[in-house]
């Protein structure tokens, strides 16, 4: 049958690589200014920018709502903050770089001496040139983030500090897109928008997850694919919380973080660890022709956490290029434009649609004739392992297949066995189905072989 829209393999080779690198560099660009936290206006401005090319439902959920063991917190905004010196001038102002106040700083006003002010100043004496990304969200005080030379060309006196800030029940703020597809089976794409001017932390992650929402809607994909923009740890414990029955339709799932920066990527395993996320994207890594890592899960880093934590245990791994804390930049104003590169944006998008498409067409099949080793020749099948053409068939992947679809295996199992790319098996089978060779397993079918079988009576 044919369709109206692409399928995802269809949509990839439909992009212009260059234009989609400019195109989420642009967006990256135009949400770094934004002063965002895990509540409050930056990140409903945020939202509000992506919702001009998705269909996002943006949801606001109470302060004082009960998400598992948390409370949605109070709802922060801030219009100033800034530090003067004796003399009058600014030497710290949040209008300058908002990194410079600590992030959810509770308000306050007064004149304090240096020595009185130094507790609430933090810097990195180690990179003097960059401001350091503190947070308080869960302890209330405030504080200034500021460039170490600067500190250290402070000179005694009183300074006056102010910090416009508001700390008020309201709401916390996050959204969701959904595409929806031939199955209720759900694949989630999850990122977190509470950072400030933080760019590869993690604006390459909402641009890299927007933008795939935005061509996944044209597309006609087998999964439903879900995209949530959540505030880190709070955001992904509240939907989690209202949204325990669709986490149970989660068949697969990526965070995506830290996926602009010129290192190669890294993917962090789900809990499961052999989920058919990780054994896809692992697929795609390994034969991307390019230098990349794969890890195993640990309780720490992004909302992957959450998503993995026992109660749900959802099959959900992390994709990043340099992990988080392993490039200096990381959590500092030197993760900014110039750390996150158009064309690594770019990649990182690709592999998560090569990973998709691997999803989208992963099947579990079943020789058809399975005694003794099938006549290719009778078939036409060795008409397409000669030659170079698109529907070459590599002769081994279609050996593989017809060796190990025995309802047991799917074809990304048949791929690590094979040691080959995913598309070079699923076209063995594609080839293997025309001469029904193959058949889709109904599931739980398997073929059980003549030795499993119990001996015949007397
Ligand atoms: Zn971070």
């Amino acid at each position: 049958m044919r369709r109206a829209s692409p399928d995802i393999s269809e949509l990839r080779s439909s992009l212009d690589v260059d234009d989609l690198a400019a195109e989420l560099f642009a967006l990256v660009e135009r949400l770094y200014p934004i002063c965002r936290s895990i509540t409050g206006d930056g990140v409903r401005a945020t939202l509000g920018i992506l919702q001009e090319d998705l269909p996002l439902d943006v949801v606001e959920v109470p302060t004082g709502t009960e998400v598992f063991d948390w409370v949605v917190p109070r709802e922060w905004n801030i219009t100033d903050a800034y530090v003067e010196d004796p003399a009058g001038r600014r030497v710290v102002d949040f209008k300058e770089h908002n990194l410079h106040v600590v992030n959810y700083s509770i308000p306050v006003e007064g004149t304090f001496t240096l020595d009185e002010l130094r507790p609430h100043l933090h810097t990195l004496p180690e990179h003097p040139d960059w401001i350091p990304y503190r947070t308080s969200y869960y302890s209330p005080t405030w504080g200034f983030c500021l460039r170490h030379k600067d500190l250290l060309a402070l000179e005694d006196g009183n300074y006056r500090v102010r910090i416009d800030s508001s700390l008020e029940d309201g709401h916390l703020t996050y959204a969701e897109c959904v595409i929806p597809g031939e199955s209720s089976d759900e694949v989630l794409v999850s990122s977190h928008v509470c950072h400030p001017s933080l760019a590869n932390d993690n604006l390459s992650g909402v641009a890299v997850a927007s933008r795939l929402a935005k061509y996944l809607s044209g597309s006609r994909p087998r999964y439903t694919y879900r995209f949530v923009f959540v505030p880190g740890t709070i955001g992904a414990i509240t939907w989690l919380a209202r949204n325990t029955e669709t986490a149970s339709r989660v068949k697969h799932g990526l965070v995506l973080t830290c996926v602009g920066d010129a290192g190669e990527p890294t993917y962090k395993r789900s809990r499961q660890g052999v989920a058919d996320i990780d054994r896809a994207v692992e697929n795609v890594l390994t034969y991307a022709g390019t230098d990349s890592s794969v890890v195993g899960f640990s309780p720490y880093g992004y909302d992957e956490r959450q998503y993995c934590s026992p109660g749900f245990d959802l099959p959900v791994g992390c994709l990043m290029r340099t992990p988080w804390g392993q490039f200096p930049e990381y959590h500092s104003s030197a993760d900014d434009l110039e750390l996150v590169r158009a064309e690594a944006l770019a990649d990182s998008f690709l592999k998560v649609l090569s990973a998709f498409a691997v999803l989208e067409e992963n099947r579990r099949y079943l020789n058809t004739s399975p005694f003794g080793e099938p006549q290719l020749g009778k078939r036409g099948l060795y008409r397409l392992m000669g030659g170079s053409t698109a529907e070459h068939v590599d002769e081994l992947a279609l050996l593989w297949v017809l060796n190990l679809s025995d309802g047991r295996h799917d074809l990304l199992d048949i791929a690590a066995r094979a040691d080959l790319p995913f598309e070079e098996v699923n076209r063995a089978a594609r080839a293997l189905l025309d001469g029904e060779l193959l058949r889709e397993a109904e599931p739980g079918e398997t073929i059980e072989p003549v030795s499993a079988q119990p001996p015949a009576g007397p």
